[in-house]
C-alpha cells in the first residue's frame, strides 16, 4: 500500500490517464476524490473504484471556476480533513497551427490546462502549507520538450505547465511540499481518439504513423502513465524536486533511424 489512507485529488478523472491514476491510487490505499467537468464520467470512476472495494467520492467542478475549484477543495476538506496529493490532470486538445487557431479557441486551451492547474493549485496549496507536507504532480506532455505540426495552442500550455511547475517548485520547498511534473507521449485514451477521428481521415492509418514515433513502436496505454504518477505521488520519489518525468516511449530523447 505506497498511498495507504492518503487522500488524493485527481482533476479530469472521469476518463483515460486520470481515470486510471485514480483507480491504481484506490488500489494502493488512497482515499480518491474524483473531480470531472462530466458527472456521468466522474461518477463511473467512483462505481468502479468501490467494485474493486476502493475509497473514492466525486466532487464537480469546472477547473477553470474559481468558485467552483474553492467550493471542490473545501468540500473536500470539509470530508477528510486533508489533500496529501493533488494530481492537476484535466486537460484539453488544441489542433492547429498558430495561424489557424480562431482566438476563442486558443483561450479555451489556455484557461483549461493552465489557469486550472493554477487555480486548483492556488486552492489547495494553503491547506498543504499549513500541514507541511503534499505532493503535487502537474501535467504536462512531451510535447513541451519537442515541435510537433498543428499543435501550437496545445504545446505552449504544456511548455507553460512545466515552466510553472519549477517555479512553484521553490517556493512550496520549504513547506516540504514536493511538485514534480508528468510528461507523456502519445497515450490512446479518448482524448487521443477524439483528435484522431477530427483531425485525420483514416484514424486506423494514423494510429499505425503515430506508433513509429516510439521507439517502442506502440502508443502509450494509460496504466503506463499511471504507475509514474503514483510513484510522484508516493514517498518513493521524495528525492524528485521540479522534475520532469518522461513516459514516452523514447520520443523525446531517442530517435528511430
Ligand atoms: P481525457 O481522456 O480526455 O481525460 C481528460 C478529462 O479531463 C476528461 O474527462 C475531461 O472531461 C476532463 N476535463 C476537461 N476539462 C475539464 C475542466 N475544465 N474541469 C474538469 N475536468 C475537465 O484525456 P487524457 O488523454 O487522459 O489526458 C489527461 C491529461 O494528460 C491532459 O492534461 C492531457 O493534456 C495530458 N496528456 C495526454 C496525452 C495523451 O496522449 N493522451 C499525452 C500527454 C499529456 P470532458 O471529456 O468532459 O472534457
Amino acid at each position: 500500500m505506497r498511498l495507504a489512507n492518503k487522500v488524493a485529488l485527481i482533476t479530469g478523472s472521469g476518463s483515460g490517464i486520470g481515470r486510471s491514476s485514480a483507480l491504481l491510487f484506490a488500489r494502493e490505499g488512497a482515499f480518491v476524490v474524483v473531480n470531472d467537468l462530466d458527472a456521468d464520467k466522474g461518477r463511473e470512476t467512483v462505481e468502479e473504484i468501490m467494485s474493486q472495494g476502493g475509497r473514492a467520492w466525486f466532487v464537480h467542478a469546472d477547473v477553470t471556476d474559481p468558485d467552483s475549484v474553492r467550493s471542490m477543495v473545501n468540500e473536500t476538506l470539509a470530508a477528510y480533513s486533508r489533500i496529501d496529493v493533488l494530481f492537476n490532470n484535466a486537460g484539453i486538445s488544441g489542433v492547429g497551427a498558430l495561424h489557424e487557431v480562431e482566438p476563442e479557441d486558443w483561450d479555451r486551451v489556455i484557461r483549461v490546462n493552465i489557469r486550472g492547474v493554477y487555480l486548483t493549485s492556488k486552492y489547495v496549496l494553503p491547506h498543504m502549507m499549513e500541514h507541511t507536507s503534499g505532493s503535487i504532480i502537474n501535467m504536462s506532455s512531451c510535447i513541451a520538450e519537442i515541435g510537433l505540426a498543428k499543435r501550437a495552442s496545445y504545446s505552449a500550455t504544456k511548455g507553460a505547465v512545466l515552466a510553472l511547475t519549477k517555479s512553484m517548485q521553490v517556493d512550496y520547498a520549504p513547506y516540504n511540499i514536493r511538485v514534480n511534473a508528468l510528461l507523456p507521449g502519445t497515450i490512446l485514451t479518448p482524448f487521443v481518439e477524439n483528435y484522431l477521428r477530427t483531425s485525420y481521415g483514416d484514424p486506423e492509418a494514423a494510429i499505425a504513423s503515430l506508433k513509429t514515433r516510439q521507439l517502442s513502436n506502440e502508443l502509450g496505454r494509460p496504466e503506463d502513465v499511471a504507475k509514474a504518477a503514483l510513484f510522484l505521488a508516493s514517498e518513493e520519489s521524495s528525492f524528485m524536486m521540479g522534475s520532469p518525468l518522461y513516459v514516452d516511449g523514447g520520443v523525446v530523447f531517442g530517435k528511430n533511424a
